[in-house]
């Protein structure tokens, strides 16, 4: 259904793909608000000591490039070919962009969007594609920054509210150990800067590592780092899997475009080897097919109960440990919370949208994995971070899998991939212009013609 300039569009979120999606918006002449829980790229800032994964010319877009040159002619982001870290990203390009005459107006920074329904009816309370309802437009209902509530009006809304403030738990099958909801705020779920700005905090701790992706990896790494300086830390890394297969407890992407991503899966993957071979000092453990079951805290510690993953409750060993620290790293998801009141079709394993996720290849019927394929990508693999080039077997889904059962509501960027951690900034470009060439109903339409792509 095309809506027509001057349309109102609210985007929840302003980290980078809110940022863009608003640019985008702006340039096609809609009448753009932008809503930040936090302040501009938030959930960036959270990690921003971590170098980057993919360099300059990956991460930002032709359209905010333009912007910033046309606001201060003297603008210079990074270098294409710069991996800056996450705050040198927000520093030099995000905050900028959204600091620019065309966007400064439309975004509320600290007002965290509390729910999104429509102005009537409910969606309970008519039937599925109720007319009336659906032609409503959408009634948004936010806490502000001294905790003022502040209701707004939009035709259209943009999810982008990602996945990163919203962690999983640490204990069994994916759900809160023992003890762990009252101890979620002593708990580290984030990437902390444990060689860096927060040594003090873990150098000559005992820490406790739990998780197996990349975050775990990069945090492994610092740990490590740390003790060369301060061998008297203790670390313990915890993974689930008990399965070596890419080295480590670290899964490796098949044919990863991202070397700098799959160094660090390797370091880490090389660091749980080393802490197994006899000769190895006992200040770093790995324990592969591991779990946390308790968590208990007093003034000293955090008293732990740790058992093999594949056992039942009620036999075989368990290990009491005590640790200083603990930190989480066992991935994040989306809160539907805000959207609950809206008729959004998710993925059960995922908790993605469902038709991306299906696309994707996620679900029960799981063809295999993918990524996000822009409408134009016809049979060529180009989509950023696509984990399908070797089945060969995903198909490329339109843009039309970013429409949902609730007209005009579209998820877009992490939030959009649930809990997969593979999204990438192109990617949320490419949902951009495709986003657009469904709200304007102009096939063909692209901002971005110049848009850098991955390197193959
Ligand atoms: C260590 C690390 C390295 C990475 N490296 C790369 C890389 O090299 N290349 C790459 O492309 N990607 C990388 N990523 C992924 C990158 O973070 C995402 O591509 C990007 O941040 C996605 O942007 P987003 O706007 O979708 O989500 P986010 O950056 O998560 O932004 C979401 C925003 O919504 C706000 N928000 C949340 N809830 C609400 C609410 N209720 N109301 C209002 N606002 C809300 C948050 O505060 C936040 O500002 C990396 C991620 C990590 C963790």
């Amino acid at each position: 259904m095309a809506v027509d300039t001057p349309a109102t569009i609210a985007i929840l979120g302003a980290g980078p793909i809110g940022v863009e999606a608003a640019l985008y918006g702006r340039f096609l002449g809609y009448d753009v608000r932008v809503w930040e829980r936090g302040r501009i790229a938030e959930n960036v800032l959270r990690w921003g000591h971590a170098r980057m994964y993919t360099p300059f010319a990956c991460v930002h877009s032709p359209l905010g490039r333009a912007a910033l040159v046309a606001q201060d002619a003297a603008y210079r982001g990074p270098a294409d070919d710069a991996f800056v870290t996450g705050r040198e990203w927000v520093d030099r390009y995000v905050g900028p962009l959204a600091a620019t005459d065309l966007l400064t107006d439309s975004i509320r920074e600290r007002t965290d969007v509390l729910r999104v329904t429509r102005w009537s009816g409910s969606k309970g309370g008519c039937e599925h594609g109720d007319g009336d309802r659906d032609e409503m437009p959408f009634r948004i209902l936010a806490r502000g920054p001294r905790g003022e509530e502040i209701v707004e009006t939009a035709d259209i809304v943009i999810d982008a509210t990602g996945v990163y403030q919203n962690a999983n738990w640490v204990g069994p099958g994916g759900g809160p150990a023992v003890g762990e909801t009252a101890l979620r705020s002593e708990i580290e779920y984030g990437l902390p800067d444990a060689a860096g700005r927060e040594r003090d905090r873990y150098a000559g701790r005992r820490v406790l590592l739990v998780g197996s992706g990349h975050s775990a990896a990069a945090t492994a790494i610092a740990l490590a780092a740390l003790r060369r300086d301060h061998p008297e830390t203790r670390v313990t890394w915890v993974t689930r899997d008990r399965a070596d297969r890419d080295g480590g407890p670290v899964p490796r992407l098949v044919g990863d475009r991202l070397p700098a991503r799959d160094a660090v899966a390797r370091e880490a993957n090389e660091l749980a080897r080393a802490s197994r071979t006899p000769s190895a000092s006992n200040g770093f453990e790995h324990l592969p097919g591991w779990r946390v079951d308790s968590i208990a805290r007093d003034a000293d510690a955090f008293r732990t109960r740790l058992a093999p993953d594949s056992q039942s409750p009620t036999n075989g060993p368990v290990r009491d440990a005590v640790f200083d620290r603990i930190i989480g790293n066992v991935g994040y998801r989306p809160d539907h919370g805000p959207e609950s009141e809206l008729r959004v079709h998710l993925c059960p394993t995922t908790e993605g949208p469902f038709e991306l996720a299906a696309a994707l290849g996620e679900g029960p019927h799981a063809r295999g994995n993918a990524a996000y394929r822009p409408a134009d990508a016809g049979e060529e693999p180009d989509a950023p971070g696509d984990r399908s080039e070797a089945d060969g077997e995903s198909t490329a889904p339109s843009a039309r899998v970013l429409v949902t059962a609730e007209p005009n509501y579209y998820v877009l960027g992490a939030k959009s991939y649930g809990r997969r951690s593979d999204f990438l900034f192109l990617t949320g470009l490419h949902q951009i212009r495709d986003l657009f060439t469904i709200i304007g109903d102009r096939a063909g339409l692209n901002l971005y013609a110049t848009a850098a792509r991955l390197p193959h």
